[in-house]
C-alpha cells in the first residue's frame, strides 16, 4: 500500500484512462501491445498501471530491469512480461522462475544465461536485442551471426527458446529523420538473418509509442508503448493525434496570498522583481517533489511555467525552492486551500506535462516520471465514478 503522505501535495492518477490509452493503442496498431510500466510506470505507479493496462488489452507488460519484472511477479501480476536491462549479477535462473522473458545482448550474455538455466526442466524464454543505430543496449550488427548461432544452439540443447527479437529506434519522434527508414531495414536484414539460422521467434517489435502511431511498416507483431499508454505525446507537433487522454494530474492546496509592492524581489538570489503592484501565492511542491528547478528561468519570465488556480494560469516567480514556489496572481485573492493544478488533462484546471515540457527545455517524459518526492499518489477510476 502507499505510505502514509509526506506532505500536501498529490499525484491522482486516473486509471480509466490508462485503459482507454491501452484500449486505442491496440486498436490504432492492430497488433499485440506491449506496455511499457518501467521507471514505476513513468511515475504513475507499476503496479498499478500494469494492472489496467492490461484491462485495457495489453497482452505483455515491459520493464527496464529485472528487478523491476520481479516486483511486478511479487505483487501478482501475470501475462507476458519481459525485461531488458541485467546486471552482471542478474538472478536469470530466478526470472525464468517467474515466466520473466529476459532480453540477450551478446554470445557473452547467452553464455552466463546457459550456465544459470543448467539442469532446468523447461527452457527458459529469452529474446534478442538487436542494436540497429541506437548504439545503446543490444547487439551490433557484426556480431549478429555469432548471437544468432548462438542462440539457435541453445535452444537445440534445451536451455531456451528464443522467444522475441527486437530493436528500438532512435527517432521515432522525427518521423521523417531518415535513421528511422535506415533502422527498420537494419532491422529486416536482422530478421531474415536469424531465419536463417533457424530461429523463428514468436514476437518480434520494434516500435515505440511514436513509431506504433506514426509508422505502420514498423508495427510487427507487437508495439512496445510506455508514454502513450499514460495519455502523453509521444511526438508533439506530428500527427499523434488518436485521443489520447493524460492519467496524471498533480495537485496541491494554495498555502498563502501576500502583497507585492513594486521592486519586491521572489525567492533566492531574487531574480523575479515585481515591477508593479501584484499579488503572490505559495505553493507547497519544489524541487524535492520532481518540480525542475529550470521551471523558472531567470529573465525568461515570459516562458515560465505555470500553475491552474480557479482555472488560471499562474506562472512561477523566482527560483523553484526544494519545498515549494510562487506564482503570481497579478491581484487575485484566491481563497487559502484553494486547489493548484500544477498540471493535468484539459479541463482538470491546470497547464498539460507537455506544457511543462517545453517550459523547461525536456520532454513530457521527464516531467512525469521525475514527479514524486513527498507527493502522495491516489488512484481514481472516472469510469468507475469514483
Ligand atoms: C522506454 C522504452 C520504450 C517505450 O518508449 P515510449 O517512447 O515511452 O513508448 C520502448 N522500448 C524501449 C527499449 C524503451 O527503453
Amino acid at each position: 500500500m502507499e505510505p502514509p503522505p509526506l506532505g500536501p501535495a498529490e499525484i491522482v492518477v486516473d486509471l480509466a484512462a490508462i485503459r482507454a490509452n491501452a484500449r486505442l493503442l491496440r486498436a490504432t496498431a492492430g497488433v499485440a501491445l506491449i506496455a511499457v510500466v518501467k521507471a514505476d510506470g513513468y511515475g504513475h505507479g507499476m503496479v498499478e498501471s500494469a494492472r489496467a493496462a492490461q484491462a485495457g488489452g495489453a497482452e505483455w507488460l515491459a520493464t527496464a530491469t529485472i528487478e523491476e519484472a520481479l516486483v511486478l511477479r511479487a505483487a501478482g501480476v501475470d501475462g507476458r512480461l519481459l525485461c531488458w536491462i541485467t546486471g552482471p549479477d542478474a538472478d536469470y535462473r530466478r526470472a525464468a522462475d517467474e515466466d520473466i522473458d529476459v532480453s540477450a545482448y551478446s554470445v557473452e550474455e547467452l553464455d552466463r544465461m546457459a550456465a544459470a538455466y543448467a539442469g532446468r526442466a523447461a527452457p527458459a524464454r529469452v529474446q534478442l536485442k538487436l542494436d540497429t543505430g541506437l548504439s545503446r543496449g543490444g547487439a551490433p550488427r557484426a556480431a549478429w551471426p555469432a548471437l544468432f548461432a548462438r542462440a539457435r544452439a541453445g535452444e537445440q540443447e534445451g536451455r531456451w527458446r528464443i522467444t522475441g527479437i527486437w530493436s528500438h529506434f532512435a527517432c521515432a519522434d522525427e518521423p521523417q529523420h531518415p535513421a528511422n527508414d535506415r533502422q527498420e531495414a537494419a532491422f529486416r536484414e536482422g530478421l531474415a538473418l536469424a531465419e536463417e539460422h533457424g530461429l523463428r521467434p514468436e514476437l518480434r517489435h520494434l516500435a515505440n509509442s511514436a513509431a506504433a502511431i506514426l509508422r505502420p511498416s514498423a508495427r510487427f507483431d507487437a508495439v512496445r508503448c510506455g508514454i502513450a499508454v499514460y495519455g502523453l505525446d509521444p511526438a508533439p507537433g506530428e500527427r499523434t493525434d488518436i485521443g489520447l487522454v493524460p492519467a496524471m494530474t498533480v495537485r496541491a492546496p494554495l498555502l498563502l496570498v501576500k502583497d507585492l509592492a513594486p521592486g519586491d524581489a521572489v525567492s533566492y538570489g531574487q531574480r523575479w522583481v515585481a515591477e508593479q503592484p501584484t499579488t503572490v501565492g505559495l505553493v507547497p511542491v519544489g524541487y524535492g517533489d520532481g518540480i525542475p528547478r529550470h521551471a523558472s528561468q531567470p529573465g525568461a519570465a515570459d516562458r515560465a511555467a505555470t500553475v491552474g488556480i480557479d482555472g488560471k494560469p499562474r506562472p512561477l516567480r523566482g527560483t523553484v525552492c526544494m519545498d515549494q514556489v510562487v506564482v503570481d496572481l497579478g491581484g487575485d485573492r484566491p481563497a487559502l486551500g484553494s486547489e493548484v493544478v500544477v498540471f493535468g488533462p484539459p479541463g482538470a484546471g491546470g497547464p498539460s506535462a507537455q506544457d511543462w515540457a517545453v517550459a523547461c527545455g525536456t520532454i513530457n517524459y521527464e516531467i512525469v516520471t521525475r514527479i514524486g518526492g513527498r507527493m502522495s499518489r491516489r488512484y481514481v477510476d472516472s469510469e468507475a465514478g469514483a
